[in-house]
C-alpha cells in the first residue's frame, strides 16, 4: 500500500450514491470504536449521527472477529460503552457460522481459545467438548514447555478413559501458547488420542482431523500508549501451520475458515442488516458500508464480498440458511433477499492501519481465499474505497454520500 494513493482516497468518490436511505453500516469494534478496553475519542459522537433517542436510525451491525464471548454478552458490553441499547441481533461474531456444521455437533471436539470456550461451543450446538485445559489436566505430561511445571513421573500414571477427539475448533488465541501448540499438535499427530503412550512416530493420519479456524487476524491494537499492534489468533495459526509442516512435511488443511475476511461473515452481517430493515417495514439496503481498521481483514473482506455481490458467483452460498446462525428462530417469510448490490470498504486510522506503515500480512488460510486471483486483482482487493481519520469522519462521509439528513421529527424514518 502506498500512502499517496491512500491520501487521494480521502477525497475520492468512486461510486455514485445509492438510493436515499437504502444503505446499512457494518462496524468493526476493535480499532474502530475501542482500543483495548478504552473507548476511542469521538466514538459516542460518531454513533449519535446514526441514532436518535437511543435508537438506531440506520440499520447497523457490529461485526467482530472477537471469539471469546457470546453475542448477547458482546451486545451488553457495547451498550455500556456507547450508552445506548445494542441488541444481540446487531452483533455478528466470527464463530456464528459454526452452527451450520451440524455433522460435527455430535463429534468429540477440541475447542481452543480463552474465556468461556466450552460454553460458547455448547451454545453453538456442539455436544461433546474438550478444552486444552481439560487435556492438560487429564494428560499432565504433555505440556513440557515450562520446566518448573513439567511432570516426569509416569510410575503412578493411569490413562483416564478418553474417547478420541474427532475435530478441532480453533476459536481464538489461547493462553500459554507454547503448551497449547504442543497439545494441538499432539492431537493432530495422534489422530485425536494425545494421551496414548503407544503412538508410533511416523504414522501420520491422512487426512488429519477436521480443523476449523475462526478469526485469522494477525494483529490487533491494545490500549494506548502501546504503539505496536499485539499478536492475534492469526499469528497463533501461523505458528501451528509452521509446526505441523515442519513435523510432517505436509500442509495443515482447514475444513473452514470463519470470520473476517471470509465472505460468510459479511453475508451474515448483511442478513442481519436486512432483517433490521424488514422488521421495520422499510426497503432492505442495496448497499452496505464496512468501517474497519485492518486492511487485511475488514477491507479485504469488504472487497471480496463486493466482488461476490457483483460477479463472484452469486448463488454460491444459496444452500446456507443464514437464519440458522441466529439465536432466535425467525418467521420463514423473512429470508435474506437478493437486493444487496454493493459493499464499500472504509478504512479508519485509529487502529491497526497507520499511513506509511505495513505491519500486517496474510497467512495461509486467508491467502487461499485469493490464491486463484492475479497479483493485480489481489492488490485491488486490499485498497479501501475510502480512508477516514476516525469513526466520526467515516460516518459523516457515509451520510453525506448517501445524502442522509437525520429526520428526528419523522418517526417513520426510524428503524427502531
Ligand atoms: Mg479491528
Amino acid at each position: 500500500m502506498n500512502s499517496p494513493f491512500y491520501s487521494l482516497l480521502r477525497a475520492s468518490r468512486a461510486f455514485s450514491p445509492t438510493s436515499k436511505r437504502q444503505f446499512g453500516i457494518v462496524l468493526d469494534i476493535d480499532g474502530v470504536l475501542l482500543r483495548g478496553r478504552d473507548l476511542l475519542p469521538r466514538t459516542r459522537d460518531a454513533i449519535a449521527q446514526i441514532t436518535h433517542n437511543g435508537k438506531f436510525t440506520i440499520p447497523t451491525v457490529f461485526l467482530t472477529n472477537g471469539t471469546n464471548s457470546m453475542r448477547a454478552e458482546k451486545a451488553q458490553r457495547l451498550s455500556e460503552y456507547l450508552g445506548l441499547p445494542v441488541l444481540p441481533s446487531q452483533v455478528v461474531m466470527a464463530h456464528s457460522p459454526l452452527r451450520m456444521f451440524v455433522d460435527l455437533h455430535d463429534k468429540h471436539v477440541l475447542v481452543v481459545g480463552q474465556g468461556p470456550v466450552k460454553q460458547i461451543a455448547l451454545t453453538l450446538g456442539f455436544k461433546k467438548v474438550t478444552t486444552v485445559d481439560d487435556l492438560r489436566d487429564m494428560f499432565p505430561f504433555l505440556d513440557c514447555g515450562d520446566f518448573s511445571r513439567r511432570k516426569t513421573d509416569f510410575s503412578k500414571y493411569i490413562k483416564p478413559s478418553f474417547d478420541p477427539l474427532e475435530a478441532i475448533i480453533l476459536l481464538g488465541e489461547p493462553v500459554r501458547w507454547e503448551g497449547a501448540l504442543q497439545i494441538v499438535s499432539d492431537v493432530l499427530l495422534t489422530n485425536g488420542d494425545p494421551g496414548s503412550l503407544s503412538h508410533k512416530r511416523g504414522t501420520l493420519p491422512f487426512p488429519h482431523l477436521p480443523v476449523i479456524a475462526c478469526n485469522v487476524d494477525l494483529v490487533w491494537m491494545a490500549e494506548k500508549p502501546l504503539p505496536l499492534p499485539r499478536f492475534g489468533h492469526g499469528m497463533f495459526l501461523h505458528c501451528l501451520e509452521t509446526i505441523f509442516e515442519k513435523q510432517t512435511g505436509k500442509e495443515l488443511h482447514y475444513r473452514a475458515v470463519l470470520g473476517k475476511p471470509t465472505e460468510m461473515s459479511y453475508l451474515h452481517a448483511a442478513h442481519c442488516i436486512q432483517n433490521q430493515a424488514l422488521d421495520r417495514g422499510v426497503e432492505p439496503p442495496k448497499c452496505i458500508y464496512v468501517v474497519g481498521d485492518n486492511p487485511e481483514s475488514d477491507i479485504l473482506g469488504a472487497k471480496l464480498f463486493d466482488r461476490y455481490l457483483r460477479h463472484g458467483g452469486l448463488g454460491r452460498f444459496d444452500h446456507i440458511d443464514l437464519d440458522t446462525f441466529e439465536d432466535e428462530v425467525r418467521p420463514p417469510a423473512l429470508k435474506t433477499r437478493r437486493v444487496l448490490r454493493r459493499c464499500i470498504g472504509v478504512l479508519v486510522e485509529t487502529g491497526v492501519y497507520a499511513e506509511g506503515c505495513r505491519l500486517n500480512g496474510n497467512i495461509q488460510p486467508v491467502s487461499k481465499l485469493t490464491a486463484e486471483l492475479s497479483p493485480r486483482e489481489q492488490e485491488a482487493l486490499r485498497q479501501p474505497d475510502f480512508v477516514e481519520r476516525d469513526l466520526y469522519s467515516a460516518i459523516r462521509m457515509i451520510l453525506s454520500r448517501e445524502r442522509w439528513t437525520p429526520s428526528h421529527s419523522s418517526s417513520h424514518s426510524l428503524y427502531y
